[in-house]
C-alpha cells in the first residue's frame, strides 16, 4: 500500500480460464485485483479458491456497457488494466457473433477510457487469430494476416484486429500506455469441458472413452502453450518498460498436427476411444506457429512447460473435474430416493 492507496490492476474477463490464473498471479505479485466479468464463459469456480482474499473484487458487468462508477473510486489506484473480456473457443464466440465482435471493439473503448481517466497502463489481449490462415509461416508480428471478413470466425478474428486497431491509435494520439499480445493456443486447469476446443474435447473424450473428434485430416497444425508460461508473458509484457512499441506473439513454437496431438493424449490417458472424422470448419486455419524473436529479446521471455507435462497436469485437471461431477450426481440420485 501507497500512501494509503493500494496499488490494484483491473482483469475484464478475470473470471475465465486465462483471467483467473492472471488473478492469481497478480495477487501472487501484490496487487489488489478487480475483476470484470459478465460470465458468459466465466465462472465463478475459477475464482473459488480466492474466496477469502480480501484482495479480489469481482464485479458482474459486460464491459460493452457502461462500466460502474465504483471502479473509478478514489481509494483505489488501478494503474493496470487488462482487457481478456472476450470468448476464445470458436463454438463459444460464434454462438452471438454480434456480441463477440461488440466485446473486442466497443468493449476495448470503453476499457481504453478507463484506463485514460486512471492513467493506468492498458494491455489488450490479442490473437494469432488476427493472422487468419496464415500465408507464411511462422507468423512474425509484421504479417498483416489472411482473414476473411465475412466468414463465421469474423466477428472474432475482426473484432480483435479492430480493437488492436483502437489500441494503437489511442497509444499514437498520447493517451496513455498500451501493450497487445498476441496470444496463440493456450491450454490448461480450468479450461471448460464444453469449451469445444481441441485439448479439452480430446481430454474429456478419451477420459470418458468416448469418440474422439478430428475436423477434417487432422493434419493441420497448432502450437500449444500452457497457461503458466502464457500469464508469464502476459505480467512481463506489461511490466516492459522498453522503447519497442508493437505487438507482441506470446504462444509456444512447437508445432504439432491435430493427429499428433491426439496419439499423445490417448497415450498418457491409457484410452481405448474410436478416432471419428468430422467436417473441417469453415475457414480453419491450416497452420499456426508463433515466431517470437520479439518476445525473446524484448521480454526475456519463452515457454519452459513441454507439452507432455502440460498435457498431464491438464488431463489431471479433468479428471478431478469429471470425479466431482459424477459425485454430485450420485448423491442427488441418493437424495432423490
Ligand atoms: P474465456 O472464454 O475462458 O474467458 C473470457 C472471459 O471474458 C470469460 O470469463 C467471459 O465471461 C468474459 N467476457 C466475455 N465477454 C465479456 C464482456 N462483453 N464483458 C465482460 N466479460 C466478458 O477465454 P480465455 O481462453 O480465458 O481467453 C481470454 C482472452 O484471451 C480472450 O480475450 C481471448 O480472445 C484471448 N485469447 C485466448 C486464447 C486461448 O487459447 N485461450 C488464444 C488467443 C487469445
Ligand atoms: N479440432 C478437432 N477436434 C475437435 C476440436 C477442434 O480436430 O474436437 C481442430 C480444429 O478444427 C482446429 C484445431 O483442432 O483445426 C484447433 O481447434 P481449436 O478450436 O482448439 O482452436 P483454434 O481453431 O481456434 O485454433
Amino acid at each position: 500500500m501507497r500512501n494509503g492507496i493500494d496499488r490494484a490492476a483491473l482483469i475484464a474477463g478475470g473470471a475465465g480460464f486465462i483471467g483467473s490464473h492472471l488473478c492469481d498471479a497478480l495477487i501472487a505479485e501484490g496487487y489488489r485485483v478487480v475483476c470484470v466479468d459478465n460470465f458468459r464463459t466465466g465462472r465463478l469456480n475459477n475464482l473459488r479458491h480466492l474466496e477469502r482474499e480480501p484482495r479480489l473484487e469481482i464485479i458482474d458487468a459486460d464491459v460493452i456497457g457502461p462500466l460502474p462508477s465504483t471502479l473509478t473510486r478514489r481509494s483505489l489506484r488501478i494503474s493496470r488494466v487488462f482487457n481478456l473480456a472476450c470468448p476464445a473457443s470458436p463454438p463459444h464466440y460464434q454462438a452471438d457473433p454480434e456480441h463477440t465482435l461488440l466485446s473486442s471493439v466497443i468493449g476495448t473503448r470503453n476499457l481504453l477510457g478507463l484506463a485514460e481517466r486512471m492513467q493506468a497502463r492498458f494491455l489488450l489481449a490479442s490473437t494469432s487469430e488476427i493472422y487468419g490462415d496464415p500465408q507464411t509461416h511462422p507468423q512474425a508480428e509484421s504479417y498483416w494476416g489472411y482473414v476473411n471478413p465475412t466468414g463465421p470466425r469474423a466477428c472474432y478474428d475482426e473484432g480483435k484486429r479492430a480493437a488492436e486497431t483502437l489500441t494503437f491509435d489511442f497509444a499514437r494520439a498520447g493517451r496513455g500506455e498500451t501493450r497487445v499480445a498476441r496470444i496463440f493456443n493456450t491450454y490448461g486447469p480450468r479450461m471448460r469441458a464444453d469449451d469445444g476446443r481441441v485439448v479439452s474435447n480430446v481430454i474429456t473424450q478419451a477420459l470418458a472413452g468416448d469418440d474422439i473428434t478430428v475436423y477434417g485430416t487432422g493434419k493441420q497444425t497448432r502450437s500449444f502453450c500452457y497457461i503458466d508460461d502464457l500469464v508469464d508473458g502476459l505480467t512481463r509484457l506489461m511490466a516492459y518498460n522498453g522503447d519497442y512499441a508493437g505487438a507482441i506473439n506470446l504462444g509456444n513454437p512447437a508445432e504439432l498436427t491435430v493427429r499428433d496431438l491426439v496419439a499423445r493424449v490417448m497415450r498418457l490417458t491409457g484410452s481405448q476411444s474410436r478416432i471419428v472424422r468430422r467436417p473441417l470448419p469453415v475457414d480453419d486455419p491450416q497452420r499456426r506457429r508463433p515466431d517470437i524473436t520479439l518476445a525473446r529479446r524484448h521480454l526475456g521471455w519463452e515457454p519452459k512447460v513441454p507439452l507432455e507435462q502440460g498435457l498431464e497436469r491438464t488431463i489431471a485437471h479433468f479428471a478431478v473435474e469429471a470425479a466431482a461431477l459424477a459425485a454430485s450426481v450420485t448423491r442427488r440420485l441418493a437424495e432423490a430416493g
